[in-house]
């Protein structure tokens, strides 16, 4: 990876905005089914990809819970939303030829395969690529944690975070401070330090105790998934 050549095993974190495309809200098709080409395209040169899908296209449990509502009942609200996002992936993803399985930290059976650790190492195995919906299961986390939790537990050998509008890890918000420098590489305690933007604290403190390395970039750059499974030089290596 990072320039090393192909990963064996990797965790891509969508946002939900990375499905939205330039719509305000909810799904993109033309956006969705460009991303399932590039993941396809890196299972067929045999990569074991998972995904952690988000849910901010549809539904944010912080947001929701500013209007009044309960805070733990926003966000498990927002649990739902990421495994519409997961079907629609998991659509998109077989349209084009790709064995995929969906699993939910929250069951729901009709839809998903629940969480279950083995099993989900067992398709990546196999070739399959494997969504992770609903997050961690708890409220009070994000999407960003259950890519950290799940690609350490599922012994990915990087996380990649998919970006919306930025390109990397800068040392100042590029839309903001012009002249903001972006890192080739960080390392994960300085990213915590300077509260860089790399993803939430939790996500990133577990990276960090875990030895996990994440790439940064920008989703909407041309092939970008692709390149980052690929292992390219793509946007912002944090590692130790
Ligand atoms: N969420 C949660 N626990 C989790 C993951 C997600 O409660 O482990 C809820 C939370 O309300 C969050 C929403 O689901 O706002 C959507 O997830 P997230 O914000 O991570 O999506 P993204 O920003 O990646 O689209």
């Amino acid at each position: 990876g990072h320039g090393r050549g192909r990963y064996r095993r990797a965790l891509v974190k969508l946002s939900g905005e990375a499905l939205m495309g330039s719509r305000p809200f909810g799904i993109d098709p033309v956006t969705l089914n460009d991303l399932a080409r590039q993941i396809k395209q890196a299972v067929d040169e045999g990569v074991q990809v998972a995904v952690s899908v988000g849910g901010g296209n549809f539904w944010r449990g912080a947001t929701v819970a500013e209007t009044g509502m309960d805070r733990a009942t926003a966000d498990y609200a927002g649990m739902l939303g990421t495994i519409m996002n997961a079907l629609a992936l998991q659509d998109a993803l077989e349209k084009r030829g790709a064995v995929v399985r969906t699993q939910t930290a929250l069951p729901i059976a009709q839809v998903a395969e629940p969480y279950i650790r083995r099993r989900a190492i067992r398709h990546l195995e196999k070739g399959r690529v494997v969504i992770f919906a609903a997050g961690t299961g708890n409220p009070f986390m994000t999407t960003d944690t259950a890519g950290a939790l799940r690609a350490i537990e599922t012994d990915c050998e990087v996380l990649l975070m998919a970006k919306n509008g930025v390109d990397g890890v800068y040392d100042a918000d590029p839309a903001k401070v012009p002249g903001a420098k972006k890192f080739e590489h960080v390392t994960h305690i300085e990213a915590i330090q300077r509260r860089l933007q790399v993803m939430d604290i939790t996500a990133l403190s577990m990276c960090m105790e875990h030895h996990m390395p994440i790439v940064v970039f920008d989703v909407a750059a041309p092939d970008a998934v692709y390149r980052a499974l690929r292992g390219d030089t793509i946007g912002t290596l944090v590692s130790a």
